[in-house]
């Protein structure tokens, strides 16, 4: 298969179009998730709170490099870029379990492929409940480009040093992932090895991002992201937020090297006064009964 090795679909096709081709391609799409069903999030009542809040914990994450924060339920985590436009790496636990965790396929199955204000990040099987809930978002303006990119994806994965070997040969040790396993296992006190398959799938914070039309590979370009843009969440349960400052910057070249201009990003959570809360409870796990047909 000659395409396998340039990694675009075959521009050559081996198989005939059957007679009703064009018919096949024209039918319309439907929507796999719908959302209407989803209980909507009282944005709201989170404003409200929000309003009330006091900082009360904060974590600048160095170029390269990656810091966990607590975030209790009903507090708000706030990430900012500061002195320069860099994109991060963003993974959320549940605190009291690591394996109940962010699960960014359900989200973009849910959600879409860029996230936004009152989207929410969907914890794994077999809990399924949101998480967190996007309350702002200082670059929800920018919607799709002409080249198909948004900012916020749930479409990659993370830079990583296994992927980097793959490609290119060498060790590069300050990827995202790394830089993950490293804030993980520092702030839960676990070593690097007990941390690192908790790293999980990323939400790109300002990241942009999408498919290119023609043959569907994941792109990235300059982020949109200015100093004092930001984005913040809604913590539904207690949580420990992991966040990565990407090697790759702005990503609007290349990732997974030391020469990349790179600039700090700003964590901070805000905490409501619980009386503004009022009519708030942190969502159920999935009722599901895992009984699987038998
Ligand atoms: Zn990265």
């Amino acid at each position: 298969m000659a395409w396998a090795s340039s990694g675009m679909k075959p521009a050559h096709p081996e198989t005939q179009p059957p007679e009703d081709a064009d018919h096949r391609r024209a039918i319309a799409p439907v929507i796999c998730y719908p959302p209407d069903t989803l209980p909507a999030p009282d944005l709201t009542l989170y404003r409200r709170a929000r309003q009330t809040a006091r900082q009360v914990d904060e974590v600048v994450v160095k170029p390269r490099d990656g810091n966990c924060i607590d975030i209790k339920a009903g507090q708000f985590l706030r990430i900012e870029s500061v002195k320069g436009p860099q994109v991060g790496d963003f993974n959320l636990w549940a605190a009291d379990d690591l394996s109940e965790r962010f699960y960014s396929g359900k989200t973009r199955a849910l959600h879409g492929t860029h996230l936004s204000t009152g989207d929410r990040l969907w914890t794994s099987f077999p809990s399924l409940r949101p998480m967190a809930t996007i309350t702002t978002d200082t670059l929800d303006w920018y919607g799709f480009d002409d080249f198909g990119g948004s900012v916020h994806d749930v479409i990659g994965t993370r830079c990583d040093p296994y992927t980097g070997r793959l490609l290119n040969g060498g060790d590069y040790h300050y990827c995202c992932h790394s830089n993950l396993t490293r804030a993980l296992a520092s702030h839960t006190g676990m070593s690097l090895q007990e941390a690192e398959p908790h790293v999980h799938d990323v939400m790109n914070v300002f990241m942009c991002t999408g498919f290119t039309r023609d043959t569907g590979q994941y792109f990235m370009k300059a982020s949109p992201v200015r100093p004092g843009d930001h984005i913040e969440f809604f913590a539904e349960i207690d949580l420990i937020g992991g966040l990565s400052a990407c090697p790759g910057g702005d990503c609007s070249s290349e990732h997974s090297n030391d020469v990349t201009p790179c600039y700090p990003l700003l964590m901070q959570v805000f905490e409501p006064d619980r009386s503004a809360l009022e009519g708030w409870v942190p969502p159920e796990k999935n009722a599901y009964s895992r009984s699987h047909g038998t």
